[in-house]
């Protein structure tokens, strides 16, 4: 975001390049520019965003280098003589990711929702909640603030499942943000045929979020009425042979989920094998079946994180909302220092935030964005991580 570092691209090899950050080396896909190495560029998530000139890059390197050092540093203090399972994932995430942290931002433009998902507050039949959607226009308006003025490089759309944007409208959208801004764009709009997905890459949306949410086929089932667990990692695979950059992963605490359970679903994700992996706690909500079942502790969480961290050594792991949500104060800090290496700000309109309620208490309803970037920044400073992009694997 605001804080990210350019790259210089040193080599190129069709559409994956090797970007050097101050002598680190990291792998980034390029699909919108025509590049020569030697120029600079910021990417995000493995994935280069915008190029930069070669005179800004070289000043802000200039500016962040002695920063940078003193950054990786602290991360390296932090990091010695690991003892606790948290200790250990987090000394893991140092030796093979070294101290990137990318900052994603999310508009969430619609909470309309054609599902029914027994977890989700936003599903069809909670009819307490008041019902929003963003025109094209305030999406596209919100998005060039993030990016442009903001300085974030990846943004996530999330929606309910809401029929009232078209393929045409969605492809519209994707075109419009992206002749404004240099982001990753990320889709996180749930199940829509294959070929829209095909057409929404073609625009420009080249990362989509979509967990499997649970491992488990028999819960799968009861949660998402009518709907197979099977036809959700079929659609995660076929976009990852489109060329998303898939983001997924699944929610912690669901009724009826065992420890064996959670164990399959960090196996699941491994399999699958996304760009980042995204594991929530589920957080009841009072307008759904739900409502009396139980939140994981922030321990159950912390655990999943830092297994995962510590069986796939090389994944990116996000730090969730929910999971900040379970400990206002301290949540990311302890995501990030239990194995995970990404944070996410939600960028959602004021008038429209307290509305996108899919489990209740949200972190960050109640600071402004600015409030929320100062924030971030400041955890991540305290905790030594840079805004050097992680890179693909
Ligand atoms: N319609 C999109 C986006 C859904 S909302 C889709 O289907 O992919 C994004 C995520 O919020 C879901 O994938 C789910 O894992 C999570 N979520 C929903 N209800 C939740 C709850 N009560 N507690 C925590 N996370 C929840």
């Amino acid at each position: 975001m605001c804080y990210s570092i350019p790259g210089k691209v040193v080599k190129i090899d069709g559409k994956m390049i090797t970007v050097e950050y101050f002598g680190e080396i990291r792998k980034a896909k390029n699909e919108f520019y025509d590049l020569m190495p030697g120029q600079y560029v910021y990417a995000q998530g493995g994935f280069v965003v915008s190029t930069v000139e070669v005179k800004e890059a070289q000043e802000l390197l200039q500016n962040w280098k002695e920063v940078f050092l003193k950054l990786k540093e602290k991360d390296l203090r932090l990091a010695r003589e690991p003892k606790t399972l948290y200790q250990i994932a987090n000394a893991t995430r140092q030796k093979h990711q070294d101290n990137s942290c990318c900052v994603h931002g999310i508009i969430e433009f619609s909470n309309y929702c054609a599902c029914d998902c027994m977890y989700c507050g936003i599903r069809k039949n909670n009819r307490e909640i008041k019902r929003y959607r963003m025109t094209i226009d305030e999406i596209v308006k919100q998005a060039d603030t993030a990016v442009n003025k903001l300085g974030f490089k990846a943004l996530v759309l999330q929606s309910g499942e809401d029929p009232w944007y078209t393929e045409k409208k969605l492809l519209e959208l994707v075109k419009k943000i992206r002749e404004k801004c240099g982001v990753l764009i990320v889709l996180s709009i749930g199940d829509r045929p294959v070929p829209v997905y095909k057409n929404l890459y073609e625009a420009g949306a080249k990362s989509a979020l979509i967990r499997f949410e649970t491992a488990n086929e028999i819960i799968y089932g009861k949660m998402k009425e009518g709907k197979k667990l099977k036809d959700r990692i079929d659609l995660i695979n076929k976009l990852k042979e489109i060329g998303y950059l898939v983001i997924s992963g699944f929610l912690i605490g669901l009724p009826g989920q065992t420890e064996y359970d959670l164990m399959e679903d960090i196996r699941l994700t491994g399999d699958i094998n996304p760009e980042m992996f995204s594991f929530g706690p589920f957080i009841p909500h009072k307008g759904t079946p739900l409502a009396k079942e139980r939140i994981p502790a922030l321990d159950e969480v912390l655990t999943v994180i830092a297994r995962a961290r510590i069986l796939y050594p090389e994944s990116k792991i996000v730090v969730t909302t929910a999971l900040e949500t379970l400990d206002k104060k301290g949540g990311a800090r302890k995501g990030l220092m239990s194995g995970a290496n990404s944070l996410m700000i939600n960028l959602t309109p004021e008038k429209y935030r307290d509305h996108y309620e899919i489990y209740p208490g949200r972190k960050g309803m109640e600071q402004t964005v600015e409030d929320r970037i100062a924030e971030v920044l400041k955890l991540l400073e305290s905790i030594g991580r840079a805004p050097t992009d992680i890179g693909l694997a």
